[in-house]
């Protein structure tokens, strides 16, 4: 199955695409974290692209287009994959489409993950990974026994650098104006499903593959 993920920064699209690579088998591709990754390792796409992510803008259509096709095209794909963060604008979509067409694929289903603006922003102020397990917690929603163990084994919560209120507000923003347009791309091709987010990770799940159908 080849899914793409919609919602606004902190609606837990990593989390949910996290459980169904677990279950399925279908990689999570995050464009967010293959930045990420470059940005750590210093490359030269990863040095391009930092400024613009701490602003919480979009990094230019091309980079990331570069990104994806390298990582469809590896063999754990080829049965299906979970796009996490992209296609984030219409240009996006569309060179989704012009990489998919000629492999004889296209996107099966497209899930809005709805959640209301004043949980985002708590999700996305408290939002820490693990350094020690890699686990997703927050400081607001995680239970006091999950942050424990992750800081009994040795960790810290670490925050995201663009994890912090003037870029989060920024990054709402171009979701509102540039990533929510793709909603009615999804729905005018019958593949999109909504589903309300706003409750815990397994309810979630739950709706998740109900409209899924798996
Ligand atoms: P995310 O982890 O999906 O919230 O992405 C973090 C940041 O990476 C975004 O604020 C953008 O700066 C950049 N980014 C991630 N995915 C894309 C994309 N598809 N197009 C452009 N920029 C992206």
């Amino acid at each position: 199955m080849r899914i793409v993920l919609l919602g606004a920064p902190g609606s837990g699209k990593g989390t949910q695409a996290k459980k169904l690579q677990e279950e399925f088998g279908w990689p999570q591709v995050s464009t967010g974290d293959l930045l990420r990754s470059a940005v750590a390792a210093e490359t030269e796409l990863g040095k391009k692209a930092k400024a613009t992510m701490d602003a919480g803008e979009l990094v230019s259509d091309d980079l990331v287009l570069g990104l994806i096709e390298e990582r469809i095209a590896a063999p754990d794909a080829a049965a299906g994959f979970i796009l996490d963060g992209y296609p984030r604008n219409p240009a996006q979509a569309g060179d989704l489409e012009r990489v998919l067409a000629p492999m004889g694929i296209a996107i099966d289903a497209a899930v809005l993950m709805d959640v209301p603006f004043d949980i985002l922003m708590k999700r996305l102020t408290g939002r820490r990974t693990c350094s020690a397990t890699g686990k997703l917690l927050n400081i607001y929603f995680s239970a006091q026994a999950e942050i424990d163990e992750c800081l009994a084994a040795g960790g810290e919560l670490i925050q995201r650098a663009d994890d912090n209120e003037e870029t989060i507000r920024n990054r709402l923003e171009v979701y509102s104006s540039q990533t929510a347009p793709l909603i009615e791309h999804y729905r005018s091709a019958e593949v999109l499903h909504t589903i309300d987010a706003d409750g815990s990770v397994d309810d979630v799940y739950r709706s998740f593959r109900e409209a899924l159908g798996v």
